[in-house]
C-alpha cells in the first residue's frame, strides 16, 4: 500500500518534509487520517504520516521504505529525541518535524511534562506516547496543550487539560532562580523554553539599570535582577506582571513592573529624558505571516528605533524576533536602520536563537523562527 506523488510531489519532496494535496496522485483504498504510510512514484520514496483533513497531506519523517514495524520506529524516534536532551530537566523533549515527529511537541518542566497533538498521527498515538514519557520520566503533572487553531486545519478539536496531576504549577529552578510554570494557563505550554539559555547569557550581558519591555512573567528580568542588575519590567498583561513579582518574592529578588503598551512607553520614556543602560525587546511575533512581514518590519524597526534612543553611552540592547517568516538578514537589516535614524554606532557582540533541544531542520527554514541580537552602543 503506498500513497502515489505526482512528478511535482517527487521534486517538492527532495527539497521540504511536507507533501500538499494537490501534489498527491492517488491514495489506496483504506489509508486513514493519522496512518503512517508509503510514499513513493512507482518506487518507493519513503515513510510519512497521512493527514485526511490538512491542506498538507503527507509530512515526511526519518524512517527507512524497507522498515515493517512503523509503530515501533515512530516510538523509536520518540526515545532517541528524548535520549538527545538525556540529562536536561527544564527543555524540549521533542520538536515536531525536526526530530522527526511531525506535529508532536513535547516540554519537560522537571516534574512537569506539557504535550502538544498538533497531526491526526500525534493525536492517534496519544495514549502511547504519554505511556512512554510516564515510564521514562516518571511526571506528577502531563497537561494537555491541545488549544492551538493549527489542531482546527487538522479537523481536531481544540483542548486543554490536565491528564496527570490536580494542580498544573510546578517550581522548578532554571539557571539559579526559581521559577513557577502553569502548564495549563501559561504561554505555549507553560512558558518560553526558547529563551532560557538567552535569559542566562542576558544576565551575563547586561549591566546597570535594565528595561525588559514585553517581560511576561519574568524571562530576562528575573535572570538579570539575579545577576545583580536593577530592573523595570514592562508588559500590558497585569496578570503577567503578577506573576512575575511572585516568581522574584520567591528568589528574594526586587523587579520593578509597569502595566503599559511598549510602542507608548518608550515614547514617554524618551520625552521625559529617562536613560538605561540595557534594554530588552522581546515581543510577540509581529509578522506571523508573510504577508504580515511589511507591517512587521514597520513594528520591529519603531521599538528597536525607541530603545536604541532611550541607551545610554555604551548601552546595551537585547533585541528579540520570534517571527519565522523574517529571516536573520532581514531582522538584521530592521535593526541597523533603527540604528541609523537613532544615530548611534551599533555593533553586534553575539547572535543567538533558540538553544539545540529546539534542533533546526535544514530543509524548513521557518523553523529557525527565534533570532537575538546582543548589540552594544556608542
Ligand atoms: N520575554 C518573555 C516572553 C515575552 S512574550 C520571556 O522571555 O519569557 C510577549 C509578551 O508581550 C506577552 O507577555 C504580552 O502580554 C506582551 N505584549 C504584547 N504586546 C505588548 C505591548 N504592545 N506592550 C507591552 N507588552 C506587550
Amino acid at each position: 500500500m503506498m500513497i502515489q506523488l505526482t512528478p511535482r510531489g517527487v521534486k517538492r519532496l527532495a527539497r521540504h518534509p511536507w507533501i500538499f494535496k494537490s501534489d498527491i496522485a492517488s491514495v489506496p483504498e483504506g489509508v486513514i487520517g493519522g496512518d503512517l504510510v508509503q510514499v513513493g512514484a512507482g518506487r518507493p520514496l519513503g515513510v510519512a504520516a497521512y493527514s485526511e483533513a490538512s491542506q498538507i497531506t503527507l509530512r515526511m519523517m526519518p524512517i527507512s521504505h524497507k522498515t515493517q514495524d512503523l509503530e515501533a520506529a515512530f516510538m523509536g524516534l520518540l526515545s532517541a529525541a528524548c535520549d538527545r536532551r538525556e540529562g536536561r530537566e527544564v527543555t524540549r523533549l521533542v520538536n515536531g518535524d525536526a526530530d522527526g515527529l511531525p506535529g508532536l511537541v513535547v516540554d519537560r518542566y522537571g516534574p512537569g511534562l506539557s504535550l502538544q497533538l498538533l497531526t491526526q498521527a500525534a493525536a492517534r498515538r496519544e495514549a502511547e506516547i504519554v505511556a512512554a514519557l510516564t515510564a521514562r520520566y516518571t511526571p506528577t503533572v502531563i497537561a494537555l496543550r491541545n488549544d492551538v487553531r493549527v489542531r482546527e486545519m487538522e479537523g481536531l478539536a481544540r483542548d486543554k487539560r490536565l491528564l496527570l496531576g490536580e494542580a498544573p504549577t510546578v517550581t522548578v529552578r532554571v539557571g539559579g532562580v526559581l521559577r513557577v510554570f502553569d502548564l495549563l494557563e501559561g504561554q505555549k505550554t507553560g512558558g518560553f523554553l526558547d529563551q532560557i539559555e538567552n535569559h542566562q547569557a542576558a544576565g551575563r550581558f547586561a549591566q546597570g539599570d535594565c528595561l525588559d519591555c514585553f517581560s511576561y512573567d519574568g524571562g530576562f528580568s528575573l535572570a538579570l535582577a539575579a545577576a545583580g542588575r536593577s530592573v523595570t519590567a514592562m508588559d500590558t498583561s497585569a496578570r503577567a506582571l503578577e506573576k512575575l513579582t511572585e516568581n522574584a518574592a520567591l528568589n528574594g529578588l526586587d523587579v520593578g513592573v509597569l502595566e503599559a503598551n511598549v510602542f507608548e512607553q518608550l515614547r514617554v520614556f524618551e520625552r521625559e529624558g529617562r536613560r538605561f543602560q540595557t534594554i530588552v525587546l522581546d515581543p510577540p511575533p509581529f509578522a506571523r505571516a508573510k504577508r504580515d512581514l511589511a507591517a512587521g518590519r514597520r513594528a520591529y524597526k519603531e521599538i528597536n528605533l525607541r530603545a536604541l534612543k532611550l541607551l545610554k553611552p555604551g548601552g546595551r540592547l537585547i533585541t528579540c524576533t520570534c517571527s519565522a517568516h523574517l529571516s536573520r538578514d532581514e531582522f538584521e537589516r530592521v535593526v541597523a536602520e533603527a540604528a541609523a535614524d537613532a544615530r548611534r554606532w551599533a555593533r553586534i557582540i553575539e547572535r543567538r536563537g533558540a538553544p539545540s533541544d529546539h534542533p533546526i531542520l535544514l530543509s524548513t527554514p521557518e523553523t529557525d523562527y527565534l533570532k537575538v541580537l546582543f548589540i552594544e552602543v556608542d
